[in-house]
């Protein structure tokens, strides 16, 4: 059985039973085979016995990635290496890579959660996946791949990378499905539009974007450019991968449905660690209630985002708002805290301008500045500087910062590879 309707609309309170009762099992698991664990619990005299229930999770302390890197690269596994059936690793957009190991059972996990996630984004199965997502120890490209074949779509392996091939595959194998990041969906759009070939007549329907932070302004550009239905799927390999959340196609918008069976989500205050109200914008946090090869405990993302009950849709699980950024992707301009999706999300609401942007920070007299490169179609300069000047009044406004517009030719950004694109180019610290 693929589909399991029944674990995503189970009322709250079963879903509370079952969370407790994986906690309490894991939190015993843990104590007795993981000796970090057994240390964290010792050194504030916290016994497994005191976990009864879920409520009782903020009683345990966070899991941070120094305490990854301190244990690298098995030091965290909770079975021993004759029952580990796969190996990955972080893709190291932040420092040395974190390894992570998965039991027969968590690839079954894993498998099970990218295939809701699919069907959640429009897939059915019968259908094709053209998986543009990186084959390797990155989790994206085998997580999909999983996923897509337990709901019984036939995967297209592609990998990212060779744009060109990519437009072929596209045209020629028909794939009803596509995933990649969202900064490569771009890439593919922008290279469809460049060669003249016209989306309308491809078969792709569906795209499930993620890896990285995106904004409706990257959405209205690809489903416009791919004639697609964009949804973000979201992830990371210490929780499992690609699949730990993932938006509705028919609720576009309104956030992404974590599947709470098996990753228990908070949101906590980036400097004290309290756990914030449903709503709140804090540090993303999550307890992996199912797993064996590598559980974790309250493990903090540095992702940052709110989650909320949105009980006026089709399934019970919790949500979570698109990602802002990462806590140690903010930059800090002048005093003020800025991430690039802000930007981004200026830049959907000024017309003209398409979602290809980045920013450069520099010091200019000892003063930070920023400069917003954004690409527009706008030919004639008096077009062009008044497309600047709206963008830099309505930045202005909203986040109340002052940057320089440097309104750029189509394709004069550099485009993505298929990887994470960077859309910071910070020279204050080179
Ligand atoms: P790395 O930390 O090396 O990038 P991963 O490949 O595991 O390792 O990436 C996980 C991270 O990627 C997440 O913690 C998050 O910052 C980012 N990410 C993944 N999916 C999304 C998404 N849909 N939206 C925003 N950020 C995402």
């Amino acid at each position: 059985m693929l589909y399991k309707p029944s674990i995503e609309t189970m009322p709250l309170e079963k879903l509370r039973a079952l969370q407790s009762q994986r906690l309490t099992d894991l939190v015993e698991r843990l104590y007795k085979t993981v000796p970090f664990y057994k240390a964290q619990f010792d050194a504030i005299r916290l016994e497994p016995g005191d976990i009864k229930n879920i409520d009782d999770l903020s009683k345990i302390p966070f899991t941070r990635k120094t305490d990854l890197r301190d244990h690298y690269p098995y030091g965290l596994f909770a079975k021993p290496m004759d029952q580990i059936r796969r190996i990955h690793a972080s893709s190291g957009t932040t420092g040395k890579p974190t390894v992570v190991g998965y039991t027969q059972n968590d690839l079954e996990i894993f498998d099970e959660v990218v295939a809701r996630s699919l069907l959640a984004a429009g897939a059915r199965p019968g259908m094709k996946l053209h998986n543009a997502y990186g084959y390797g120890l990155f989790t994206g490209g085998l997580g999909m791949h999983g996923g897509a074949t337990r709901l019984g779509m036939a995967v297209i392996p592609v990998s990212g990378g060779m744009t060109e091939r990519q437009l072929t595959i596209l045209q020629d194998f028909k794939p009803e499905v596509i995933c990649c990041t969202p900064s490569y969906a771009q890439t593919l759009s922008d290279e469809f539009a460049r060669r003249g070939i016209s989306t309308k007549d491809l078969a792709v329907q569906f795209a499930v974007l993620g890896a990285e932070p995106w904004t409706d302004a990257i959405r209205d550009q690809v489903e416009a450019g791919l004639h697609v239905q964009a949804t973000n799927i979201y992830g990371l390999s210490e929780i499992i991968g690609p699949g730990v959340s993932q938006e509705d196609v028919d609720e576009k918008g309104t956030g992404s449905y974590i599947w709470e069976d098996h990753f228990f989500p908070e949101v906590v205050d980036k400097d004290t660690g309290d756990p914030l109200p449903y709503g709140e914008e804090g540090v993303l946090v999550f307890t992996t209630l199912s797993k064996q090869a590598f559980p974790l405990l309250r493990y903090w993302t540095n992702d940052i985002c709110s989650i909320y009950y949105d009980h006026s849709h089709k399934r019970t699980h919790i949500k979570m708002s698109a990602i802002k950024g990462r806590a140690d992707d903010m930059l800090i301009i002048r005093g003020v805290n800025l991430f690039h999706t802000q930007v981004e999300e200026v830049i959907h609401n000024t017309g003209g301008l398409s979602a290809n942007y980045r920013l450069i920070v520099e010091k200019v007299q000892n003063m930070d500045q920023v400069t917003v490169e954004v690409e527009s179609d706008q030919r004639t300069t008096v077009e062009n500087e008044n497309l600047a000047a709206g963008l830099k009044s309505k930045i202005k406004a909203t986040i109340g910062l002052s940057m320089q517009i440097d309104i750029k030719a189509p394709g004069s950004i550099p485009r993505s590879e298929g990887g994470k694109l960077g859309r910071v180019l910070d020279k204050r610290n080179v």
